[in-house]
């Protein structure tokens, strides 16, 4: 029997219907729990043992599936009370610049095999670091260039490769062939960055976390000297640091330019994370985060965290992608073609891990088209005046405090009361469904965060939120 496959007219007919289901779910999302209170197992319960042996359903039978079985079941990430972790929002024109890349389906590992899908992305690459008035060396019309990697972590991944290609002459083979590699970072420098030193082959004792200013929880240069320099009277080669621009914890700011005179001073790559916080330079009041990054020889952010990009969209840039493409070409006869080897074209396939890669840049281009730099600039103001508004509330409020500086949409906090409590506060106020907020431990004390990033949050959500605290509070203490 020949497969069923969509015909035109379905197919047609049943877009529509997905299209109309996705801004009917938009449209009432603000109704629902922000999390699901289903125990483990529900999911995959409410699901047949096995595959359907005949297709055929029709697609409304999928989507009544999705309401019934998976609505429930999820964390509403695009909801306005969604406050957790960061925020990875997406948005109408992100979302149908990634329908056109399906629709399209090509796999652009080289300029060859699509060259569109190549040169779109260099131009949206360079337009992302003129809107984040990034240093002129990471342009592709010099010797640097910008490349979409999924994550943050492969961002940090890649710069490990090449540092490590560095630091060993073009010799890497993996840690115990010469001598010990080290890669530096902060206590708070994300979890990424030993697991990219893990596969790299440094060992998870490969990362030197460095103590942090305890006002700022910003990484001591004096410690990075200090480390660097033990590592070196051991014999050990310092290959990377990872310097943070916005920390997971608090959005602390590592001091970039006396780190970068430090890994210049030693030949050090430099790549800076700043997966979350990066967005916020689209905005010229808020680019002094990014002093000292003319140092940095790789630097990323998230268009899909703050910059209403769906998942995935990392935005990496490496100032000489000569060291990049020479670190992680491995080329097999089947891949030569008469472009690569001209030289005139760029192949992303050895700027990052997979070979393979979908048309991502659409969705940038779609975003950058829709709202233009000022509505991307409006959007992040957004977040940062209703993280202000929220920071107000406790500020008002003496049973509160707040924990760290709020430089752009993120808010820790805490209450005066011991760690227990501060979880109880959490709990409580995620378990009403009205707004969902996690937690970090800075200084081995609990704290409470809210991160703000939904285009859907308005100030009413922001009042209703910090209600929430306040009168779970008001339970806490006095009970
Ligand atoms: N770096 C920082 C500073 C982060 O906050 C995060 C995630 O929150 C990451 C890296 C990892 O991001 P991704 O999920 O894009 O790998």
């Amino acid at each position: 029997m020949n497969a069923p496959h969509m015909d035109l007219d379905e197919f047609r007919r049943a877009g529509h219907a997905v299209v109309d289901w996705i801004a009917d779910y938009w449209t009432t999302l603000h109704q629902r729990p922000v999390t699901s209170a289903d125990p483990p197992g529900t999911v995959a319960e409410a699901l047949p043992g096995s595959p359907p042996a005949t297709g055929g359903e029709p697609v409304e039978a999928f989507l009544a599936d999705l309401d019934a079985i998976v609505l429930p079941g999820l964390t509403h990430w695009q909801h306005p009370g969604f406050f957790g972790y960061f925020p990875a929002n997406t948005s109408g024109p992100s979302l149908l610049g990634d329908l056109v890349s399906s629709g399209l389906g090509v796999q652009g590992m080289m300029w060859a095999t699509s060259p569109a899908c190549t040169e779109l992305e260099t131009v949206m690459m360079d337009w992302l670091a003129e809107l984040l008035d990034l240093p002129p060396r990471f342009s592709s019309t010099g010797s640097g260039g910008g490349v979409i990697q999924d994550s943050a972590s492969s961002a940090t991944l890649v710069a490990t490769l090449a540092a490590l290609h560095r630091a060993s002459g073009g010799r890497w083979r993996g840690a115990g062939i010469d001598r010990r590699y080290r890669a530096y970072t902060s206590v708070h420098g994300h979890s990424s960055i030993e697991k990219a030193a893990r596969i790299a082959g440094l060992g998870a004792d490969g990362v030197r976390a460095l103590d942090v200013d305890p006002d700022t929880q910003a990484l001591r240069p004096d410690a990075l000297r200090a480390a660097i320099e033990a590592d070196l009277a051991a014999g050990d080669v310092p290959a990377i640091v990872v310097a943070t621009i916005g920390t997971t914890s608090t959005t602390a700011i590592d001091p970039v330019a006396e780190i970068g005179a430090i890994c210049a001073e030693y030949g050090i790559w430099l790549h800076v994370d700043a997966a979350y916080a990066g967005a916020a330079a689209v905005c010229p009041e808020l680019r002094w985060s990014h002093a000292g990054l003319e140092y940095a020889d790789s630097y990323c952010f998230d268009p899909h965290k703050w910059l209403l990009t769906g998942f995935d969209c990392d935005a990496f840039w490496v100032a000489d992608r000569s060291e990049l493409v020479e670190a992680l070409t491995v080329l097999p006869e089947y891949m030569r073609n008469a472009a690569s080897e001209s030289g005139a074209v760029l192949d992303y396939r050895d700027w990052q891990v997979p070979l393979g890669r979908r048309f991502r840049a659409l969705k940038l281009w779609f975003v950058l088209r829709w709202y233009g730099v000022e509505g991307l600039r409006a959007h992040i103001r957004s977040g940062v005046a209703l993280a202000a508004r929220f920071a107000d509330h406790v500020r008002a409020d003496d049973r509160f405090e707040l924990a760290a500086a709020h430089p752009f949409s993120l808010v820790c906090f805490r209450l005066r009361a011991d760690d227990d409590t501060n979880a109880e506060l959490l709990a409580s106020v995620n378990a009403t469904g009205r707004a969902h907020l996690t937690h970090t431990r800075v200084a081995g004390r609990y704290i409470l965060r809210l991160a703000v990033g939904s285009p859907q949050t308005t100030e009413a959500h922001i009042d209703e939120t910090w209600t929430l605290l306040a009168e779970a509070a008001d339970k806490l203490l006095t009970r």
